[in-house]
């Protein structure tokens, strides 16, 4: 049996990576006998972004910049209720410093990312992008501060803002229920996505692989909904539990199960900007390698000042906290360089 389930596998592997599409059945039936055709699955994924993106990978980065939060979703070590978490704000200027910095390492590319913090109006995000656009003119500006109105992002994007990463976290509905309280609202974040989309942002989706009580159906699932939404980017990485949040007991995602829907994402999206995850690295030393192996293109190293790093801490024993910005960007070069392609100096654009 498990010869022809192998062979069933590999043809829907091929078929996927010449239709970009498979049915729900289909999907599932790769992610529950996964183990008959993992190595075959990343070459495919492998050689589906070399054909649109050679090689390169681009770098993204990453500007924490507020840890307090509003909301308490269940996985998150930054929730409000923690009331363990040591909370911080950068200013304008010291956010400003971290883009001139991450600059001058060959940065074009920054993420402002933050909890759902009120204190950041629009009047103050806009003053803070439009200065770094000013500055570094030949950059990207992404944002990734949560569920705002319409009206907020169309302001932000006429301050300049490129790009928006809002992670949809779950695809279904009763699943979303389970991971957030019952004040959050799945449609709402969807809802976020379209309006996203609509106002012209290149716009990034995501969830987490493994987090508590999703199933292999719902990750089955999640490929079908990120075929229809089409988004330009797909953040996903493994859950890992904090310490300080219900979810504390939790098993954490698989490295192995991670890389594998890394890759049918990239063989459903080719031509998907695909980033290899921190939490990736986090679960796995060679997690992030394995994932330019499997068709990731995008890393995104920390740009905050290393006096705050720690305490941006969304799940337990998150890797890079302790080091330089610079430092980062040197280990990250030879470990993607270790899987066969190199770390340019682009702002790294969606390619049709
Ligand atoms: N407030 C922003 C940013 C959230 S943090 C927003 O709402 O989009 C960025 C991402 O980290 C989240 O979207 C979530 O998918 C991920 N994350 C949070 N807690 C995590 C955990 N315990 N393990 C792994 N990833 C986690």
């Amino acid at each position: 049996m498990p010869k022809q389930h192998t062979e069933i596998c590999n043809e829907l592997i091929g078929r996927l990576s010449e239709k970009h599409f498979l049915s729900y059945d289909e999907y599932l039936f790769l992610i529950k006998n996964r183990e008959l055709c993992r190595n075959y699955i990343y070459t495919k994924a492998e050689s589906q972004r070399n054909e649109i993106y050679g090689n390169k990978v681009y770098i993204r980065g990453l500007i924490e910049f507020t840890n307090y939060c509003k909301n308490n979703c269940l996985y998150c070590g930054i929730r409000q209720g923690n009331s363990n978490a040591s909370r911080y704000r950068l200013s304008k200027k010291e956010i400003i410093d971290c883009a001139d910095y991450g600059y001058k390492l060959g940065f074009r590319t920054f993420v402002l990312q933050g909890g759902e913090d009120p204190f950041y109006t629009d009047e103050i995000l806009c003053v803070i992008v439009s200065e770094i656009k000013r500055r570094h003119p030949d950059c990207a500006v992404t944002l990734s501060v949560g569920e705002r109105s319409f009206e907020s992002y169309k302001i932000l994007k006429n301050a300049g803002a490129d790009r928006y990463l809002l992670r949809h976290e779950t695809a279904n509905e009763l699943h979303y229920k389970k991971i957030h309280p019952r004040e959050m609202n799945f449609k709402n974040r969807l809802n976020c996505l379209e309006e996203l989309k609509s106002l012209g942002y290149q716009v990034g989706a995501g969830f987490m692989v493994g987090s508590p009580y999703q199933t292999e159906d719902d990750l089955a699932y999640e490929l079908i909904f990120l075929k229809n939404l089409n988004p330009h980017m797909v953040g996903i990485g493994p859950f890992i539990p904090h310490n300080d949040t219900p979810f504390a007991d939790m098993p954490a995602g698989t490295a192995e199960l991670t890389l594998f829907v890394l890759a049918l994402i990239r063989l459903t999206l080719p031509n998907v900007l695909l980033p290899a995850t921190t939490a990736l690295g986090t679960i796995d030393p060679f997690g992030r390698e394995k994932a330019v192996r499997a068709g990731a293109n995008v890393v995104m190293p920390n740009l905050s000042p290393t006096s705050v790093r720690k305490k941006y801490m969304l799940y337990n024993n998150k890797i890079c906290t302790g080091d330089e910005a610079a430092q980062c960007i040197e280990c990250l070069k030879k470990r993607i360089e270790s899987a066969g392609c190199e770390i340019v100096v682009s702002s790294g654009d969606y390619r049709k």
